[in-house]
């Protein structure tokens, strides 16, 4: 028997219809690549991103299509995508810190027609123009007064919607069809294609509502760092206006002053980036003596928190921090350490252990951790094995079927990350599985080394990878990347490590470079470091 419920199509397009109706005058509020600010309220956006469906499909575009955008966090950049994913295209979004070959080759495999971006990338389109065959028509993020010169025929986008009509359909096809297209960094051979759908990002909008997850409302003011490039902006772009809480985009101006500036001006409440932008933040709020009074919640994702970044903020800045964890595949929340019922008793120390592990996963994302031999292991926040992941956000193969099967035949998708898991859900990634130091067959966790490391005062940023030894197989090599200005011994940072993990962990050696390589999502380059040591001659070989 079936129910007698109404079908309501889950389609993107009806959070911004949601948004327009009922708050209207909530705010986005960019930092233009200029530099000046810019306010625009989801009533607006609404009507430019109807213009923007009517200018794609004056192009051409229509259901399928694939529209890049090389974009910045701005009101431009989600009328981008409201407009195009409201008629059924496919909206591309390029992580413009790939190299230009890869963004290329990127582009032609998602056949791109059209191309949108802000003119901080205008060198990088320029240079590959000639290798994009399929992209028709490209089109600059400015005005008529702010538009650079090029050789591409592009439009400036204020004057591409201009006078547009808003008298378009949305949201006429089925809620599984094709929605967004976000590339993987291709840390492991060729970047591969996640493909949304529009139900996929409806329900992962709603998962990411619960109040154990982000849990913004209304009343928020929430600051994406995080990219719209880098999985969705970890769907804030879609939670945000689902619940109309204001957004605050950064543009091009990460950096710790610009920041601090925006959480200030515009009393930010809640706020999303990687570890390394929180650090420069952290920095600059210490060199200047500030505090952060509106700020509750920072989401910290993408790569595991370190310890001093948690707790500067928790205990010198009274800002809850909500650790997650995820990737493009996974829409991409997977995991969220908002504090379970029995820790909120617990001790400081208790409490801030707790949140450095990768947190619970909540209602819509089903987690298991299984060994070689595909079994479960236990729950003991002990055993650790591959993780795999299940749900309506979760994918189920990669565009034009890249990388094969990538599910099993119960439907779970295998992350590439080792973890444990304790008895009450909680989550701890250990290591990805192809950066495992895997030491006389048993595992070191090369991000415990590297969080202690990063702990020390004289130390920026630490890797540990696995090197030859003739006895191991592999053993730990600890690469150090100073504070500018030290020089920290060997001998410190052993004695950092000492007593903090387990004796055989220890690395075998330790040595410093000036700079260790970030790939395009800020994350530490660890196959361009085994490159480079791969022939290291550990003392203990
Ligand atoms: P890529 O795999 O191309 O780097 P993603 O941004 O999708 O792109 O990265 C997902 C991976 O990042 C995860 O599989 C995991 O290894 C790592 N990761 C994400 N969040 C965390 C976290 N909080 N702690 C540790 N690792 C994390």
């Amino acid at each position: 028997m079936k129910g007698l419920m109404q079908d309501w199509q889950l389609t993107t397009n009806k959070i911004l219809e949601h948004a327009k109706r009922i708050n209207p005058t909530r705010e986005i509020v960019t930092r233009r690549v200029e530099g000046n600010i810019e306010r625009t309220t989801y009533g607006d956006l609404f009507d430019m991103s109807k213009q923007v469906s009517t200018a794609l499909q004056d192009e051409g575009i229509g259901l399928g299509d694939r529209v890049a955008t090389l974009g910045w966090n701005s009101e431009r950049h989600m009328a981008s995508w409201y407009g195009a994913m409201g008629i059924g295209a496919v909206l591309h979004t390029v992580n413009p810190r790939l190299h230009p070959e890869q963004i290329a080759w990127i582009i032609n495999h998602a056949e791109d027609k059209v191309l949108i971006f802000d003119k901080t990338f205008l060198p990088i389109v320029e240079a590959i123009k000639d290798n994009i065959p399929t992209v028709k028509s490209f089109v600059i993020y400015a005005g008529a007064d702010t538009m650079p010169e090029n050789t591409l025929g592009a439009v400036p986008f204020d004057i591409w919607i201009d006078g547009r009509s808003q008298n378009v359909r949305w949201g006429d096809f089925p809620e599984d069809t094709a929605c967004g297209l976000c590339y993987t960094s291709g840390t492991t051979g060729d970047p591969k294609g996640v493909l949304y759908s529009h139900r996929s990002n409806v329900l992962h909008t709603m998962i990411t509502m619960q109040r154990d997850a982000i849990g913004m409302g209304a009343n928020d003011v929430v600051l994406p760092v995080v990219p719209m490039f880098h999985a969705n902006a970890w769907g804030l772009t879609f939670s945000c206006p689902a619940t109309g809480a204001n957004m605050v985009m950064p543009g091009a101006q990460m950096d710790g002053a610009s920041i601090y500036e925006l959480l200030d001006t515009e009393k930010v409440t809640i706020t999303a980036a990687v570890p390394t932008v929180w650090l420069m933040l952290l920095t600059y709020l210490q060199e200047n003596d500030l505090k952060l009074p509106h700020l509750n919640k920072v989401i910290i994702g993408g790569s595991a928190v370190p310890e001093k970044i948690l707790r500067a903020f928790e205990e010198d800045y009274e800002v809850d921090v909500v650790h997650a964890w995820g990737m493009t595949e996974t829409s991409p929340l997977g995991t969220l350490g908002t504090l379970p019922p029995h820790m909120l008793d617990a001790d400081i120390d208790t409490r801030m252990a707790q949140k450095l592990k990768q947190g619970r996963p909540p209602f819509g994302v089903e987690l298991k951790i299984v060994d070689d031999e595909h079994n479960d292991v236990a729950w003991d926040g002990e055993t650790s094995g591959r993780l795999l992941v299940r749900g309506p956000g979760i994918a189920a193969a990669y565009f034009k079927g890249a990388g094969g099967k990538v599910v099993d035949e119960d439907n779970w998708f295998d992350t590439g990350d080792v973890a444990n898991m304790d008895q009450y859900g909680t989550m701890q990634i250990t290591d990805r599985a192809k950066d495992v130091i895997k030491s006389g067959g048993e595992w070191i966790s090369s991000i415990d080394i590297e969080n202690i490391a990063v702990g020390h005062p004289k130390v920026a940023n630490a890797a540990a990878i696995g090197v030859y030894h003739p006895k191991w197989d592999e053993r730990p090599l600890l690469i150090i990347q100073p504070v500018e200005g030290e020089t920290p011994s060997k001998e410190e940072i052993f004695a950092a490590l000492e007593g903090k993990i387990a004796k055989w962990w220890t690395p075998d050696d330790i040595t410093f470079v000036d700079n260790i390589p970030l790939g395009a999502t800020g994350k530490i380059n660890k196959l361009a470091l085994r490159d480079t040591f791969k022939d290291y001659k550990l003392p203990t070989a």
